[in-house]
C-alpha cells in the first residue's frame, strides 16, 4: 500500500523553493494518497542546538502547511520530537549505516564547511534520522526537492542493508512484504522508498546566484522569495534577480548555459502549472524587462493568499499546538507498531 511521508525543518522562513519543491506537491498528493507531513524539529538542532525561536518557527511551518491546503483531519500533521520512535529508530540506523556513507553526503560537506571536525555529530548523522522518519511509517513515497535525492538513495541503502542483515529473522517472524529489487522479488521488512522529484523545477536556485539553491539559511534575503513576502518585496526581488542580457529563447534548448534564465522560466512554469516549453512559446523573443513583471504578478497571485491564511492561522498558537498534539498521537500509534516489530527482529527485549 502506498504511503507518503515528508518533512520540513523549522530553520527559518519558508521560501519559494520549499513551496515548489515540497509544499505544492504535499497538497497535490492528498487526494490520491494517505500522507504524513512532519515539522522535523530534531533535524533543526543539527545546525544550531540553541534556537530561541524554535517553538515559534515550528508553529510557523505548521501554519504554512495548513495555509497551503493540507487537511490535518484527513492526513497527519505533527512535529517530530513528539514521536520519540523517530529517535529510537535513528539510533538503530546509526548502527546499520556506515560512516563512509555519511561522509559522502554533499549536504553534510556543504553545511559543515571547511571546519568539518567541528560540525555536530548530529549533522553527520542527519540522513540516518531522515531514513528513520520515513521508514518508521514504512512510507513508500517521499515528495522532496532535488537537493534531497542523495539522502533518499541513502534511505534505500539503509532499508536494504537492514532487510539483508536480518533476512532470516524477518522471514521467521513473517514480518516481510514482497518487493521488487531490480529483477528480483525480495521479502523485506522496510520498503525501498521512492523519491517524488518531478515537475518543471526540481531545484529552485538563488535569485542572486544561478549555481546555488534557494535556501532558508542563505544570509542574503534578496536571494529568496519568502512565503510571507508582500507584493512589493516580491516584485523588488524579481526585478533585482540576476539575469543575462539576452532575450528569452523560443525553445528549451536555448536555455542551456543560461542558469538564471532556466531558473526563472522554471519558476513561472511551476507556478502556472505549465511546462517550460509552454512558457517559452508565450515569452520567446521577449526581454527580461517584460518577463519579470509577468513573473512577479504570477508569484504574488499564488503566494499572497497563502501568506494571508498563514497570518490568520498564526494568530491562534493554541490551535496550532492542538493540531500538532493530535497529529502526534496518531503518528505515534503507527510508529510504535513498526518499532514493536523492529525490536523483535533485532532481539531487543520489550513488552
Ligand atoms: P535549510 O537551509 O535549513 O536546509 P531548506 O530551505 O533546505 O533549509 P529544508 O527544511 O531542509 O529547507 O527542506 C524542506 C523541503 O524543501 C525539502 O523537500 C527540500 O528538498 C525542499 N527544498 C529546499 N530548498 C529547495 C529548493 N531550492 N528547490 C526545491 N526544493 C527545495
Ligand atoms: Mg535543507
Amino acid at each position: 500500500k502506498e504511503l507518503v511521508f515528508s518533512g520540513v525543518q523549522p530553520t527559518g522562513n519558508l521560501h519559494l523553493g520549499n513551496y515548489l519543491g515540497a509544499l505544492q506537491k504535499f497538497v497535490a498528493l492528498q487526494d490520491s494518497h494517505e500522507c504524513i507531513y512532519c515539522v522535523v524539529d530534531l533535524h533543526s538542532l543539527t545546525a544550531t542546538l540553541v534556537h530561541e525561536d524554535l517553538a515559534e518557527q515550528t508553529r510557523s511551518i505548521t501554519a504554512a502547511f495548513l495555509a497551503a491546503g493540507i487537511d490535518p483531519k484527513k492526513h497527519i500533521v505533527f512535529n517530530q520530537s513528539q514521536v520519540m520512535q523517530h529517535a529510537e529508530l535513528a539510533w538503530i540506523f546509526n548502527c546499520v549505516a556506515r560512516i563512509g556513507w555519511m561522509n559522502r553526503m554533499t549536504q553534510f560537506k556543504d553545511k559543515a564547511g571547511k571546519d568539518r571536525e567541528n560540525a555536530s555529530l548530529g549533522l553527520l548523522a542527519y540522513p540516518s534520522l531522515m531514513a528513520a522518519d520515513i521508514l518508521v511509517y514504512r512510507a513508500t513515497h517521499v515528495p522532496v526537492g532535488d537537493d534531497q535525492k542523495q539522502h533518499l538513495e541513502l534511505t534505500r541503502d539503509i532499508a536494504q542493508k537492514f532487510n539483508n542483515d536480518f533476512s532470516s529473522r524477518i522471514a521467521d517472524l513473517c514480518y516481510g512484504v514482497e518487493m521488487d529489487v531490480g529483477e528480483e522479488k525480495v521479502n523485506g521488512f522496510f520498503p525501498l522508498t521512492e523519491p517524488l522529484i518531478d515537475g518543471p523545477v526540481t531545484r529552485v536556485m538563488s535569485l542572486r546566484d544561478g549555481s546555488k539553491k534557494m535556501s532558508k539559511s542563505d544570509p542574503s534575503d534578496l536571494s529568496r522569495i519568502n512565503l510571507t513576502d508582500d507584493a512589493d518585496a516580491i516584485s523588488k526581488k524579481i526585478k533585482k534577480a540576476k539575469t543575462d542580457p539576452e532575450a528569452l529563447p523560443s525553445e528549451e534548448a536555448g536555455l542551456e548555459g543560461r542558469p538564471e534564465a532556466l531558473n526563472l522560466v522554471g519558476i513561472y512554469a511551476a507556478l502556472s502549472g505549465k511546462t517550460r516549453a509552454d512558457v517559452l512559446a508565450d515569452f520567446g523573443g521577449r526581454q527580461f524587462s517584460e518577463f519579470k513583471p509577468a513573473l512577479a504578478d504570477l508569484a504574488v497571485d499564488k503566494l499572497s493568499p497563502i501568506a494571508t491564511e498563514m497570518r490568520r492561522i498564526s494568530a491562534d498558537p493554541g490551535y496550532i499546538d492542538s493540531v500538532l498534539r493530535e497529529g502526534s498521537g496518531r503518528a505515534r500509534e503507527k510508529a510504535e507498531a513498526t518499532m514493536k516489530m523492529v525490536r523483535e527482529i533485532i532481539g531487543l527485549i520489550g513488552d
